[in-house]
């Protein structure tokens, strides 16, 4: 891969995997069929979790996780202030309004201690995110959660192979492209207490009711569905779950690989002063490589950096615009000036390419032309 354009992430498919597609499409089921229940298996398995419910994007099983918890209308949902756009938007699809947290300036997750002074609020949900594959805080996290009565959904979608992380109360997975393994699209669910299983499977499906010992009213045939409230169709196809499937087998050698990436740039980026990796501990998963780069002292933008790198054959992207930016959340009352750890995050992050099929040899030209672009003549 040393001479192409280098995308900041990208998916691994080989071989097995089209194969996988293939007889998906050639058996007897498109949808709703062995292969998604294998996956949901491998992924529970894989998570240390009881069960699965796999769903048609990481989006829907975050809106799923909230529903299933019970999240609904005026209830209010804590996520920290730097993530992507879904894991606040989702509050939103159910009436609730997300509360954002402030996060470490360094690590760019969940601060426990801005989340203690969000208590007295009583919100419902707690949805801390693994950004860039490191797990939050989960047991300072935890204790608060259960303090104030709220319920722990973790958007692990940075995070699959990452430890400690997924085998709590509710957790959600995304099977982006981008993402450690994927499904093309698609999303899971992860808990352990069957009742939140059973909100989930049904949510996905419209929340129709075939089982007799749960009507409202006697059934007048095998035909007979209820619905009492409304749900969606989140269901993911065979083929996307075949897919998937086919990458589950994978995750092991994809995040040592990735492991071993984050490894050669920490190496090579000792000698950059101004640029640290965000510190990672040991168990990250490595979604992403995010740098925090002290761009005064270089005297370069980030703009301008990312268009040198890019001139060089290089993609990097920022993860992400704090949401009490965006003017949705703004309009809503919240002020990025309120979250100082948030803003030097995002004033100084960057990340940089990695997926599995990097070569060792990419390391070391996006790091060099880092240290170029930043140090060169002005
Ligand atoms: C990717 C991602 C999601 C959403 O997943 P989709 O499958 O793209 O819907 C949610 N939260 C985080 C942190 C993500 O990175």
């Amino acid at each position: 891969m040393a001479e192409g354009f280098l995308p900041y992430g990208r998916q691994t498919i080989e071989d097995d995997d089209v194969e996988a597609v293939v007889r998906a499409l050639r058996s007897d089921f498109l949808t709703t069929g062995p292969e998604v229940a294998r996956f949901e298996s491998m992924v529970a398995e894989a998570v240390g979790a009881k069960w699965a419910v796999a769903v048609s994007n990481g989006t829907a099983a975050l809106h799923t996780a909230c529903f299933a918890a019970g999240v609904g209308e005026g209830d209010r949902v804590v996520v920290p202030a730097v993530t992507f756009l879904a894991t606040a938007n989702c509050a939103r699809y159910l009436g609730a309004e997300p509360m954002f947290c402030d996060v470490d300036p360094d690590s760019g997750l969940m601060s426990a201690r801005a989340l203690e002074r969000l208590l007295d609020e009583r919100p419902k949900a707690i949805l801390p995110v693994h950004l860039n594959g490191r797990a939050a805080d989960l047991e300072a996290i935890g204790r608060l959660a259960s303090d104030a009565g709220a319920v722990v959904i973790e958007d692990a979608a940075h995070a699959l192979g990452a430890g400690g992380i997924g085998s709590g109360e509710l957790a959600i997975f995304s099977f982006h492209p981008v993402k450690h393994v994927t499904c093309g699209e698609g999303g899971a669910i992860t808990g352990n207490d069957p009742d939140l299983e059973d909100r989930a499977r049904s949510f996905r499906n419209h929340m129709m009711e075939r089982r007799e010992d749960r009507l409202t009213n006697p059934s007048p045939g095998p035909w007979y569905y209820e619905a009492s409230e409304v749900g969606f169709n989140y269901r993911l196809t065979d083929i996307q779950a075949a897919l998937g499937c086919s990458q589950m087998g994978k995750l092991g050698r994809f995040v040592d690989r990735r492991r071993a990436l984050a490894a050669r740039y920490d190496e090579a980026l000792r000698d950059i002063d101004g640029v640290e990796p965000v510190p990672a501990g040991s168990e990250s998963a490595y979604h992403l490589y995010a740098v925090l780069i002290d761009f005064d002292r270089f005297g370069v933008t980030r703009a301008e950096l990312m268009t040198g790198l890019r001139d060089d054959g290089i993609g990097t992207q920022v993860h992400y615009i704090p949401l009490p930016m965006q003017p949705y959340y703004a309009k809503r009352g919240w002020r990025y000036e309120d979250f100082p750890g948030a803003r030097r995050y995002y004033e100084r992050v960057l990340s940089l390419p990695l997926f599995p099929a990097m070569a060792d040899d990419d390391v070391d030209r996006v790091v060099d032309s880092l240290s170029k672009r930043l140090e060169g003549p002005k």
